[in-house]
């Protein structure tokens, strides 16, 4: 009996601890300016990009109890961005901050000075910083990757995949708008799968003002772009679920659901990653590459493919919600039309046969591609060629290869090897393999982990190129390599400073004192060349 009131006191005591709703993390009215699952070409939005009128600075809320388990600091990504494990097991990662409170504040700065960089993470235990709900953890900012002002929140379950919390019911906002169906475009194949040598038969900018009919090849499929529409906002948000249907029978269903971190790249062969790759938005396509993972997310009949054995007139159907239950249907008449001709292969290429399912290698006269079981979502000929012969005046030690179209995309880089036997001893320790046009370093000598592109064998045996204003804004520069590091002493002394993109910030100014100081900066690229900029400037 005693044991049975124990057991009952520690359910109800979980549920009570399980039932804590989640409150609001702004004080302000909810809206967004993106979703969770909306499609971002290398992975799926795992959070909500909270609204915060523009300005900087107000207060972060933590939305349920719990401990802080992380501080993140990065140029990139979340910026400053923070991690609340909670009673129920799941947590909550706040991104983007301008500020933190002043205790993690000053914990962030010692762990910057004691490791000599900006970019930082922090683990604590559950003693070290407990929250209550409501707690203020920080003030909302645009830090890190982030174009303007606004707060990106998840929530991940216990196995740390970010949950869909608005559809889970977390948060009530209004939307009792239809997604919008912008565009949808088919598209036909020549080779021996639906990837490479895709070409588009019809671009349907505003479908649902179409009339006529699209005419089609007897195979063909249709890739979508959709995006959601809530009450108050201009947001292109998530569209939680799309479907084709070819007459009455259903072809295709993609739910996003919620999308774990490692799956989360597959979006790639989701997409018609083709029309992403030059520039456009992303478009889910019908067909089901088979090495994607997220095909269990799928639903198809034919693969996905829209099959026409006929000549009559059918109907292609398409449906977009959101997650709400609000729909956009638009329907086209499509006809089979034979005389519809593939554009003719460029014979400039050499072909390799690559299937997805086994490990394959690519053998030019003068490289090796080697590519692992799984690195492939479908099979294909893989093209390649020399694009130009070697030109050391330039700094390209090798010929340059083409290998693959950067268009189709991969699971995992392959390992490329190009020959170096010509190229001179001195040379051989500052070579790099780079990928063209930029000569941006790809990889070492010895082998490259590289996706499809056009590659060569590049030299670079100088150091970055470092300039100062007037103001004491810093400038990096390496026009081969890349920049790999720069450090920022004053009067001796390693001070914090941030890189962005080659403009290099001197912070916690307030430490130096206003006068004459000794600045000196070190920047080395990838390749080991250092630079060295010394001299006494006022601050
Ligand atoms: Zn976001």
């Amino acid at each position: 009996m005693k044991r049975c009131l124990v057991i009952f006191a520690l359910f109800a005591a979980t549920t009570l601890l399980a039932q804590e709703k989640a409150i609001k993390p702004l004080d302000m009215p909810m809206s967004f300016s993106g979703t969770y699952g909306e499609l971002r070409r290398n992975h799926f939005h795992g959070g909500v990009d909270w609204r915060v009128g523009g300005k900087i600075g107000d207060p972060i809320h933590v939305i349920k109890s719990g401990y802080i388990c992380q501080v993140s600091v990065s140029v990139y990504g979340y910026g400053n961005g923070i991690y609340v494990k909670h009673n129920d097991g799941t947590m909550s990662v706040y991104g983007h901050m301008s500020a933190y409170t002043p205790k993690i504040a000053a914990l962030v700065k010692k762990a910057q000075y004691e490791k000599k960089r900006y970019n930082v993470n922090l683990y604590f235990g559950p003693d070290d910083f407990p929250v209550k709900q409501g707690d203020i953890i920080g003030r909302v900012g645009s830090t890190g990757s982030s174009a303007g002002p606004h707060l990106h929140m998840e929530v991940r379950d216990s196995s740390n995949v970010p949950m869909n919390y608005i559809s889970m019911g977390y948060y009530k906002p209004v939307d009792n708008m239809r997604p919008h169906i912008a565009r949808v475009a088919f598209y036909s194949y020549d080779d021996c799968s639906p990837v490479a040598n895709t070409f588009r038969v019809r671009n349907i900018p505003d479908p649902k003002n179409f009339s006529g009919e699209v005419n089609l090849p007897k195979e063909s499929y249709v890739a979508i772009d959709a995006y959601d529409i809530q009450d108050g906002t201009t947001g292109k948000l998530a569209v939680e679920e799309y479907r084709v249907s070819l007459d009455d029978r259903m072809i295709f269903r993609f739910k996003v659901g919620n999308v774990g971190f490692d799956e989360g790249s597959d979006i790639k062969s989701l997409i018609e990653y083709r029309e992403s790759y030059a520039g456009g938005r992303d478009m889910v396509k019908s067909v089901v590459d088979p090495g994607n993972s997220l095909s269990y997310k799928t639903d198809t009949l034919d693969g996905g493919l829209i099959i026409l054995e006929d000549y009559e007139r059918h109907t292609v159907r398409i449906e977009a919600l959101d997650e709400h239950g609000n729909k956009a249907v638009v329907a086209l008449p499509v006809r089979r039309d034979d005389t519809i001709q593939l554009p003719p292969a460029d014979t400039s290429f050499n072909n390799t046969p690559v299937l997805w399912f086994t490990p394959n290698m690519v053998c030019g006269d003068g490289f090796k591609y080697l590519l692992a079981p799984g690195a492939l979502y479908n099979s294909f000929n893989l093209r390649w060629k020399k694009t130009a012969d070697a030109d050391v005046q330039n700094g390209r030690l090798s010929p340059s290869w083409k290998i693959g179209d950067a268009w189709i995309p991969l699971k995992s880089s392959g390992m490329l090897i190009i020959d170096a036997e010509d190229i001179p001893a001195p040379l051989l320790s500052k070579a790099y393999i780079a990928s063209l046009p930029g000569m941006g370093y790809a990889g070492p000598l010895s082998g490259a982990r590289v996706g499809f592109g056009t590659y060569c064998i590049g030299v670079d045996t100088e150091g970055p190129r470092i300039t100062v204003d007037k103001n004491n804004v810093i400038r990096v520069f390496d026009a081969f390599s890349g920049t790999e590091s720069v450090d920022v002493e004053i009067d001796g002394k390693w001070h914090l400073s941030q890189n962005r993109g080659g403009r290099v910030t001197i912070l916690d100014k307030g430490s130096i004192s206003k006068g004459v100081h000794n600045l000196k900066i070190t920047a080395i690229d990838v390749l080991g060349n250092e630079t060295v900029w010394n001299k006494n400037v006022t601050f």
